[in-house]
């Protein structure tokens, strides 16, 4: 009973807030109903518009004023909306969709990738080595060179670089480059003196200095544990690198398309970092960023509550990232029943529920959204457990903010059981298409086929109603709006493959896509009010598209490249002609 009288107050305060949202939508209609009188600062015109509005999900052209949209509609009723002053873009039939937002990204991570020498998409040895030795020549001599994102697997022949290979282009630098999955890296000797390793140094505990069987000599590869002996010896980034990676990382955002990225995790010296460079004008991108707990940046956010969006509605801090066990690959995320190819474990929790319990319910009354990274079904259900207990122990009287819309990140393998619970709690499923694509692979052999029923089980949550925010844990993946929008519709990996228990019922429809990565992480955020659709009275975040990925075929939608990107009304990245 008492759960039945939560939730009816929870709809009832859902209803109030929707109507309320909707007046502060209303009330910027005039502007549009006496068209005549308002003159745009930007016109969109001929372009195939999708709108993510069930009332009007197309548009021809978009006017904007001040940072807002005050007109969807066709070319012809644009006219009104032209003055002297109107920079009118022809999109020639070019496609535009909300300004994307990612709902799971680590922009610090994306920075850093950025900041080093990205070797994804090498496709041989040769091609490897050729990357390593034009960046050796513009660092100084014995400055480290570090990259990143090599996976040999995808080179003809499939083969490790050597140290011989590394030294003959790297005599005088420091050369250390991790394998895609970061369970690998290739040194070259520089690196290895300094990490004070030679043939004699024994493996450390879970990792392998690997050497030649034959004649015991090192081949300059470390594996796993190995990696840090060389890893904690390059130097910190300094506070200007660390500024500079952020800067990196959001032109690269929005590069791709992506107008909001959802931060989830960090710190307040991150928070300092971001402000400083807004408050320079040197980041445009939208960070709806969260900090992590439990844990002392927790404590001052639930003690300090959330902030008012600031720098124009570009940032946003008032959630706490919990993160509950570890990842499926490495056998770390928390299962209710032993691995299927490891039945002595059954992975781990990497928060302490005693701990939890106070943190969330001080939250849950100061108005701090919650989300939690639980990956396996053990932690998945437990996280629903500790979030119910917190809504009963709090009532709605005693809460900031009525509707507190956690949210469960990753949400990647559910007992079916777990799902409604879900929509009966109100709790909002975060979740990674292209997770989906990639763990594939070997997750029939870390699950077996029963319990991929409940895996990435998009479709299941989108049946009860749920909002799906859709995201790309970037760097873990690479953060490309089309790759997340091709996974989410195909469920089929890059090449188009699927395999068995790949489930595809649980691919959602083009249309679902397109709100996975706008209006459903807006809703995510508290934001479907002001941005995540394209409507009168919304902020003008913009994404414009190569190709109408809402019809052409499957694959297409890989090769389909940002044209614009625009932030309440501002062209932040426009691609070259
Ligand atoms: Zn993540």
């Amino acid at each position: 009973m008492q759960k039945r009288h939560i939730l009816a107050r929870v709809t009832v305060v859902t209803l109030v807030r929707s109507v309320t949202q909707l007046c502060g939508v209303l009330a910027l209609w005039p502007l549009a109903i006496q068209g005549q009188t308002v003159t745009a600062d930007l016109i969109f015109r001929n372009g195939t518009v999708y709108t993510a509005d069930d009332n009007h999900p197309r548009a021809q052209g978009i006017a904007v004023k001040a940072g807002r949209i005050v007109y969807v509609g066709s070319n012809d009723g644009l006219k009104s909306y032209t003055g002297a002053a109107t920079r009118t873009i022809d999109l020639k039939g070019a496609t535009v969709l909300p300004g994307l937002t990612d709902a799971h990204y680590h922009l610090a991570g994306v920075g850093e990738r950025e900041m080093t020498l990205n070797l994804e998409g090498t496709t041989s040895l040769a091609d490897f080595l050729a990357k390593v030795k034009a960046r050796v020549a513009t660092a100084e001599r014995g400055t480290w060179v570090v990259g990143t994102g090599w996976i040999e697997t995808f080179w003809k022949p499939q083969a490790f670089p050597t140290l011989g290979d590394l030294d003959a282009i790297a005599p005088s630098n420091p050369v250390f480059l991790v394998r895609a999955d970061g369970h690998a890296a290739a040194v070259n000797s520089a690196a290895l003196r300094i990490g004070g390793v030679d043939a004699k140094t024994p493996n450390p505990f879970g990792g392998e200095i690997s050497k030649d069987p034959k004649t015991g000599q090192l081949t300059g590869m470390l594996l796993d544990g190995a990696i840090g002996l060389v890893a904690g010896k390059i130097p910190p980034r300094t506070p200007e690198q660390a500024a500079q990676a952020v800067v990196l990382g959001v032109q690269r955002s929005l590069g791709l398309g992506w107008t909001e990225i959802q931060d989830a995790g960090g710190s307040y010296q991150e928070v300092e970092l971001f402000r400083r460079l807004y408050r320079e004008g040197k980041i445009k991108l939208r960070i709806y960023k969260a900090m992590h707990g439990p844990g002392p940046d927790a404590d001052r956010l639930i003690r300090e509550g959330a902030h008012a969006p600031e720098f124009d509605e570009r940032f946003t801090l008032r959630t706490i990232k919990v993160v509950l066990d570890g990842a499926l690959g490495s056998r770390g995320a928390a299962l209710l029943a032993p691995y299927s190819d490891a039945p002595n474990t059954s992975g781990f929790f990497t928060a302490k529920e005693a701990e939890l319990r106070p943190m969330l319910q001080r939250a849950l009354g100061a108005g701090i959204q919650v989300e939690t990274h639980a990956i396996g079904d053990r932690a998945n259900r437990t996280i629903l457990d500790l979030y119910e207990e917190a809504f009963k122990a709090v009532a709605a009287s005693e809460r900031k903010v009525a509707e507190p819309r956690w949210r469960v990140e990753h949400a990647q393998i559910v007992n079916p059981a777990d799902i409604p619970r879900f929509a009966s709690l109100h709790v909002i499923p975060s979740m990674q298409a292209s997770h989906a694509i990639g763990d594939l692979y070997f997750a029939p052999k870390r699950l077996g086929q029963e319990r991929l029923k409940g895996a990435y089980a998009w479709q299941s949550f989108l049946k009860l109603g749920l909002p799906v925010a859709g995201g790309s844990d970037a760097p873990v993946e690479r953060g490309e709006p089309m790759i997340e929008f091709y996974a989410a519709v195909t469920r089929k990996d890059l090449k188009g493959n699927s395999g068995e228990g790949w489930h595809p019922e649980e691919r959602v429809t083009r249309a679902q896509a397109l709100k996975m990565l706008t209006l459903w992480p807006a809703y995510a955020a508290f934001e479907e009010g002001r941005r995540g659709s394209i409507q009168t009275g919304k902020l003008a975040d913009l994404t414009v598209l190569s190709a109408d990925v809402m019809v052409i075929p499957d694959l297409d939608i890989l090769k389909t490249r940002c044209l614009m990107t625009v932030v309440g009304g501002e062209i932040v990245y426009q691609a070259a002609p």
